[in-house]
């Protein structure tokens, strides 16, 4: 049975359904937006926070964001909840160093924001933006789960909107916050 000839417009209609245009940018945000894979850490009561984040009431893997590494190097998002001491300061620096990139960073609560009730201890640091570069501030005491998932929500915005042209430049603190540095 010979098959029936096709004629230009079906073509041009297979060509409309068939075939996506894009761009590599859009692909690889795509996937790295879709993709986030948090570090297995907590360090206060807002840990509490983020564990229930992952449970199916609230359900994180429909961002794709549910699988937390034990390892900062298969992890390439860094959720700190929780108060950052002077004393862990190095083991988050560390933490941060450990992961490859590209990798981002969420401050999740007052205290990984600027100290939280502990603003001015003198064994809390100022916030966790002293020690690592944070791409989203999740405010609360603790945020809810609701929350954090908004923050992980605008990460992704923020990952949209990446180039691979400029290239990757590995991020640091900002400069005035150098002196802290462990
Ligand atoms: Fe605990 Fe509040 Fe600090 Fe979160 S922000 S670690 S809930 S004191």
């Amino acid at each position: 049975q010979p098959l029936p000839l096709r004629t230009e417009s079906d073509v041009e209609q297979e060509v409309q359904q068939n075939i996506l245009v894009t761009s590599v940018d859009q692909v690889l945000n795509w996937a790295r937006s879709s993709s986030l894979w948090p570090c297995m850490f907590g360090l206060a009561c807002c840990a509490m926070e983020m564990i229930a984040t992952a449970t199916p009431r609230y359900d994180i893997a429909r961002f794709g964001a549910e699988i937390f590494r034990a390892s900062p190097r298969q992890a390439d998002l860094l959720i700190v909840p929780g108060t950052v001491t002077w004393k862990m300061a190095p083991a988050v620096r560390r933490i941060w160093l450990q992961m490859p990139e590209p990798k981002w960073a969420l401050a999740m609560g007052g205290c990984a924001i600027m100290g939280g009730p502990f603003a001015y201890a003198y064994s809390v640091t100022p916030g966790v933006n002293t020690l690592l570069p944070v791409d989203v501030y999740v405010p609360g005491c603790p945020p809810r789960p609701e929350s954090l998932l908004t923050g992980l929500m605008l990460l992704q915005d923020k990952i949209k909107k990446d180039t691979i042209g400029k290239g990757w430049v590995r991020r640091d603190v900002e400069p005035q916050f150098q002196r802290y540095l462990p």
